[in-house]
């Protein structure tokens, strides 16, 4: 018996459904029912495709863990009657939130896809449409078991399937804008979509999947530099409302050998802030005991990221730190992998 695979299209905003303001020139968000009203390939799609809107769409820089939440919501509201979740979004910020889905959708069974364009998907030259549709293929596909082909959050783009929480954004202006340097494409879609099926999370498909609501945004991102001021690194550590940090360190996780800076970083640790170690290259793991940089911060309580993104990092963290007051814990948990964010 054949059957028509079901795809909802989540539409949050971003440059795919923007277009120009007359006055201002500026990019805004537009209404995207209208804008595939427009389309005919969207009728050719042998799959069954439904839009929810965000009711005012955004440009993904005004993306929050509350809006993290209400896509959670939206896709728990709608789990037993779709195959799979397309969600448009922008690039600014499209690797946290795949980032973040991935922890809150725990034990995920269904594909649940990020993608969105550099160029608004009316224009002659987007790359929008082509997301788009790859896209909704993607979420639709299905082994011969009928298990959905990749049940887990990714982003693609370009022609890549990236595991969201692996993905980064690489570029501003060209149309490769994503990739994960730290783990190969889940699949390349070229003339076919040749997916590379042992890397692909398997869940427990007799399990629940699993949502969290809660996100802890006591956390904060620096970066070391030479030349980094004591007074900047401990105006940040008093904080009172801080309970995490993802230190952007050098090369394997090295860092300056300033005792100012490893007593601050100590008195923090001891009063329950974890500090995860993430290296500022964009390939590459941390390694903290290959230099005495490293290793001090290793000795004052920092934690290795492994090969996270900065973005995975932080939305772990938020994560973890929303659902636990226990510090060692959440140090424990951030070096497990949860669903395939890091390579021990
Ligand atoms: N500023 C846009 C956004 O992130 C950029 C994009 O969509 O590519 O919403």
């Amino acid at each position: 018996m054949s059957r028509t695979n079901r795809v909802l299209l989540i539409y949050t905003g971003g440059t795919i459904g923007m277009g120009r303001n007359p006055e201002t020139g500026a990019l805004e968000p537009l209404d995207f029912n209208h804008l595939i009203a427009r389309m005919p390939e969207f009728a050719a799609l042998p799959v069954a495709v439904d839009v929810h809107q965000f009711p005012e769409p955004i440009d993904s820089s005004d993306m929050n863990p509350q809006l993290w939440g209400r896509i959670v919501q939206i896709i728990v509201g709608h789990y037993d009657r779709y195959d799979g979740f397309v969600i448009l979004h922008g690039t600014d910020t499209m690797a946290f939130t795949a980032s973040a889905l991935s922890f809150m959708l725990q034990n995920l069974t269904k594909p649940v896809i990020l993608t969105g364009s550099q160029l608004p998907i009316h224009q002659l030259r987007t790359d929008g449409k082509e997301n788009l549709i790859t896209s909704i293929e993607i979420a639709a596909t299905r082994k011969t078991d009928g298990t959905p082909r990749v049940p887990e959050v990714c982003i693609y783009f370009s022609g890549k399937l990236l595991r969201g929480n692996r993905a980064t954004k690489i570029n501003s202006e060209g149309f490769n804008a994503f990739d994960s340097f730290n783990l190969p494409h889940l699949a390349d879609a070229g003339v076919n979509i040749i997916y590379h099926d042992e890397l692909i999370l398997q869940p427990d498909f007799s399990s629940p999947m699993t949502p969290h609501f809660a996100m802890d945004s006591g956390v904060v991102v620096f970066t070391l530099f030479p030349g980094i001021q004591e007074e900047t690194v401990r105006y940040i550590l008093a904080s009172p409302k801080l309970k995490g940090i993802v230190m952007r360190t050098y090369g394997s996780g090295n860092a300056p050998q300033l005792p100012w800076l490893m007593h601050a970083l100590e008195e923090a640790t001891e009063r329950g802030v974890v500090i995860i170690n993430i290296t500022q290259c964009a390939a590459g793991p941390v390694q903290m005991a290959r230099y005495s940089g490293g290793f001090l911060l290793k000795n004052v309580g920092v934690i290795s990221g492994y090969d996270s993104t900065v973005e995975c990092a932080i939305a772990k963290l938020m994560h973890l730190l929303a659902h636990s007051n226990d510090a060692e814990f959440v140090r424990q948990q951030m070096c497990r992998p949860l669903c395939g964010e890091i390579t021990l």
